[in-house]
């Protein structure tokens, strides 16, 4: 490993807090949450990755990474940051169907690139999250209940260790217990920069999907109708249900501005007949305000959740759980939805199918993702405004996943935002053993910030 002792030739972008576009550079989707590091390295290829590691460890700064901002942990002071949007490579083997995705990569980039062969990454609600550290979350995307975890199919991982080295990892070749640490703990247990990724595509062209509205007064009823509904759908069918207030804010359509209001988002990976039949009772349960159904190229899945893409400031954690009633569940809406002095988005996501079986292909069948066993997510995203501060969020979000009581085996990673360091229920003991294990073995300097 060469010396390098000058930080500003460790890559062609370094910025220091003093220099223009050092705001720009640190600033994502989360505007909650800042990280002010020492430096940063805009790095551009894993080469420079490299070296910015090798640096930081041998000065005793702790590095942290960065791609778009979406899954920031909290805020952050000092050290060195690696941000990847330069690293922006997207390489499609339609034959292989497979797609080589460096780390700065959003799932539109990846979408936009693989639509035009009929093939479909697993991807998420949101086309501006990143691809790599939304797989190295598990990933419960749009075909989630029918493939399983984005995790469960990768091929390759390239990933820069505390040592400096650029490994490749791929599910039966060396380092196998860093290979199963990363993928379910790796944006977790900071283990190293992934620099690039190889993962598997499907034959998905198109979805038969979008969303179906309901009024306050159908708030109730979707819910419980919703909750039914999944208990007999087969694993093509992916779904979620969001319930909000909408703000009362001018360029909102008339029929949301200050409603309560219920949306149940569906991905049917089939046929637009047999999608329209098995949404029929969906479609039936009570009067829709809203209905955007239709078959759909995957090119278009942003519409299925049609989350606002506009950078704010929000806390979010989940509970998984092994199941879920709807009395629990509108005892959840209660605590969370109109009146709260919080301003919260609570949402139910269906689980299980592939989700719960595993993936013996791409990952080899080994992986640390947790509580595979949940059957829906519970997730609840609330709006940091000026008078709500993180410790209160976090009271209210405990008191409400508490009311869920024995159900609740754990948390996701991806969709816990600004816990810090906040850990607890991420993993279980045996895998939180595997990733304590491995952080001792590729990190034991403690070179990767948090986790
Ligand atoms: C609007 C929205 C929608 C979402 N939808 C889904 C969804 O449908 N399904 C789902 O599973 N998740 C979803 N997520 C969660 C998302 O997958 C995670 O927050 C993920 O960590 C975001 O990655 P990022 O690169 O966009 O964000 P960043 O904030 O840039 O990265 C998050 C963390 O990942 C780590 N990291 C980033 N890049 C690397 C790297 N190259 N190597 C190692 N570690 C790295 C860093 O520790 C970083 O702090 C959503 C999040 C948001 C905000």
């Amino acid at each position: 490993m060469e010396h390098i002792n000058d930080v500003q030739q460790l890559a062609r972008v370094v910025l220091t807090p003093d220099a223009p576009g050092y705001e720009e550079e640190v600033s994502g989707f989360q505007t909650g949450f800042r990280q002010r590091p020492e430096v940063v390295i805009g790095a551009a290829d894993a080469d420079e990755v490299r070296r910015a590691v090798a640096y930081a460890a041998g000065r005793g700064l702790s590095v942290s990474v960065q791609a778009t901002g979406h899954g920031l942990p909290g805020a952050s002071e000092g050290g060195l940051l690696i941000t990847t949007r330069r690293m922006d490579e997207v390489r499609v083997d339609p034959a292989a169907r497979t797609v080589r995705v460096g780390a700065g990569v959003r799932w539109a980039q990846v979408v936009a690139a693989t639509a035009p062969h009929g093939l479909a990454p697993l991807s998420g609600s949101s086309p501006g999250v990143g691809a790599v550290s939304y797989v190295l979350g598990g990933g419960i995307g749009l075909l989630g209940r029918r493939f399983g975890y984005a995790s469960d199919h990768v091929r390759a991982l390239e990933v820069v260790t505390a040592d400096g080295a650029l490994r490749r990892l791929t599910p039966h070749g060396p380092d196998r217990d860093l290979w199963a640490a990363l993928l379910g703990g790796g944006n977790v247990v900071r283990l190293g920069v992934v620099t690039a990724m190889e993962i598997d595509l499907f034959p998905v062209a198109a979805l038969y999907g979008g969303y179906l509205r309901y009024g306050e007064e159908s708030v109730a009823a979707a819910v419980r109708a919703y909750l039914e509904w999944t208990r007999g759908v087969p694993d093509e069918m992916t779904s979620g249900l969001a319930v909000l207030v909408y703000p009362d804010a001018p360029g909102l359509p008339e029929h949301l501005r200050g409603r309560y209001v219920a949306t149940v988002s569906v991905a049917y990976a089939g046929d637009a007949t047999t999608g329209a039949r098995l949404v029929a009772p969906l479609r039936a349960a009570a009067p829709v305000l809203e209905d955007t159904l239709r078959e759909l190229p995957y090119a278009e899945n942003a519409t299925v959740y049609a989350e606002p893409d506009q950078p704010h400031a929000y806390y979010g954690d989940n509970a998984m759980v092994r199941d879920l009633d709807a009395d629990s569940a509108l005892r959840v809406l209660k605590a969370t939805g109109p009146g709260q002095p919080v301003w919260s988005v609570t949402q139910l996501s269906h689980l299980g199918g592939a989700l719960a079986r595993g993936g013996a292909e791409g990952g080899g069948g080994l992986d640390s993702v947790p509580h595979r066993s949940a059957a829906y997510a519970v997730r609840m995203l609330s709006a940091l405004t000026p008078d709500v501060d993180v410790p209160r969020v976090r009271t209210l979000h405990r008191e409400v996943f508490a009311l869920l009581g024995e159900q609740v085996l754990g948390r996701a990673a991806n969709f816990s935002f600004g816990g810090g360091d906040e850990v607890s229920g991420l993993h279980d003991p045996d895998l939180t053993a595997r990733l304590s294990r491995a952080k001792r073995h590729y990190d034991a300097g403690g070179v990767f910030a948090h986790g």
